[in-house]
């Protein structure tokens, strides 16, 4: 579907909406938009979690896309979340989708994942898109996800190698996109690019799904959010209108740093603080219950002051990581001098207490820890992506010194 002007850039011409299949098919509008009280996003996210809670260990086992959990997310309102309300969407902030990744997170990492990468290519849809595209947005047709990774520059998102060329009022993609979260679920991709002209590091795209010249390849087999649907894309002559460029030519950049990275920051420690959560409250549970029958007094493993010790060190972690990520959402809010560095700083400090966190979780469990009932290894498993996720934890302990340091972060 073509629609009249592109929401940014000075390229005349139509913008593409997607006109494949709409995730996953037409919706039909939910309660809430007939509803002339305010979205209760936190209410819509707890009815998501408690479906999500259902079918999160299978999603984990056959490693299949969290369907119903998304299908239920887009009924309930939260794929149009953060959709302007001029657009049909409810307006929602970036601590209003935070708290619903959360939630979310506590029963199913996949569907956070899944959510999180959605909200993070609406941010810059929200910036970038045309007007009717925002519309579908509203109406909860799409999911969206970020296409940045690529096999050449891999975890150096902000430089990519693949290639965008103009012909008339087409642009040829050319692309080898190594992680692409939803990559067959998604009905579009926000997309870097090196710039059609100049020496810029990147120009980013709106590219539909199910596209000639576009090539899946296959699904996801990994260790942790094994629902998450990742895979390898390609683009071979993938052509494009020129219209659907999402900011300026050249200014791809600027977008991820301005638009994508606070979102994804946040949203990807929120699914790290859900899963601290999940671990903290499953330990305390199994200390708690489980008993040493043979001895007379202080029978159980909570009884052991070395495990309360554990439990403690994982409560603080957790809160304090929650006590960043809450400070961070300020910063963004009320546009503090000190933003951008939380921006930095909240993504790697709550990827690495999950870390901390979960490792506990399976010690302080021990044994029974390994299967699967006790439900701590799949948060253990889930917890890892957070710090490989780019930026990464280590690129960011890079950009944070430098930025203490008084240094220019690239
Ligand atoms: C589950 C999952 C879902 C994903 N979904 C998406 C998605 O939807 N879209 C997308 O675009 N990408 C996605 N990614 C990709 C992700 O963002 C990274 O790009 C990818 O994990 C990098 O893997 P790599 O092995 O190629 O990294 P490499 O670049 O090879 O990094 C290997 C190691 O080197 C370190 N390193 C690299 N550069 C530096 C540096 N400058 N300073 C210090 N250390 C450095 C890294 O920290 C890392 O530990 C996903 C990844 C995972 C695991």
């Amino acid at each position: 579907m073509l629609v009249p002007g592109s929401g940014s850039g000075k390229d005349s011409g139509p913008m593409e909406v997607p006109c494949g299949p709409a995730y996953p098919r037409p919706a039909a509008p939910h309660p809430a938009r007939r509803d002339p009280m305010p979205f209760d996003s936190l209410a819509a996210a707890e009815s998501v979690a408690r479906l999500a809670a259902q079918h999160a260990a299978r999603v984990d086992q056959e490693a299949v896309f969290p369907r119903a959990t998304l299908d239920a997310a887009r009924d309930a309102g939260l794929l149009a979340l953060t959709t302007s309300r001029e657009h049909g969407g409810h307006g929602g902030s970036l601590r209003d989708a935070a708290l619903v990744v959360e939630r979310i997170a506590r029963e199913c990492g996949s569907s956070a994942m899944v959510l999180t990468m959605h909200y993070a290519a609406n941010a810059v849809l929200e910036a970038h898109g045309a007007p009717a595209l925002r519309q579908e947005l509203g109406a909860g047709r799409h999911l969206g996800t970020l296409a940045f990774s690529e096999a050449g520059s891999r975890s150096q998102f902000w430089a990519p190698v693949s290639t965008a060329r103009v012909e008339g009022d087409e642009v040829v993609l050319d692309a080898q996109k190594s992680w692409v979260t939803s990559a067959n679920a998604a009905t579009l991709y926000v997309w870097s690019s090196r710039p059609t002209a100049g020496d810029e590091a990147s120009t980013l795209w709106l590219v539909p799904n199910r596209r000639p010249g576009l090539t899946l390849q296959g699904g996801y087999e990994g260790m942790g959010l094994r629902g998450n649907d990742s895979a390898p894309v390609t683009a071979k002559a993938l052509r494009v209108p020129v219209a659907n460029r999402l900011g300026a030519d050249g200014a791809g950049f600027g977008v991820m740093m301005q638009d994508v990275l606070p979102t994804f920051c946040v949203l990807i420690a929120a699914g790290s603080i859900g899963l601290m959560e999940t671990a903290v409250s499953r330990t305390a549970e199994h200390a708690g219950g489980k008993r040493y029958a043979h001895l007379p007094t202080s029978s159980a493993l909570a009884d052991l002051p070395t495990i309360r010790a554990y439990v403690a060190r994982m409560r603080i972690d957790a809160d304090a990581a929650r006590t960043l990520w809450l400070d961070t959402i300020g910063a963004l809010e009320t546009g503090r001098a000190d933003a951008m560095l939380r921006v930095l700083e909240v993504k790697v400090a709550c990827a690495e207490a999950a870390l901390r966190v979960v490792d506990s979780a399976m010690r302080v469990c021990g044994g029974l820890a390994y299967r699967k009932e006790v439900g701590v290894e799949r948060a253990f498993r889930d917890a890892r992506a957070a710090m490989v996720m780019a930026p990464t934890s280590d690129q960011l302990y890079d950009f944070i010194g430098k930025a203490v340091c008084g240094m220019p972060l690239f």
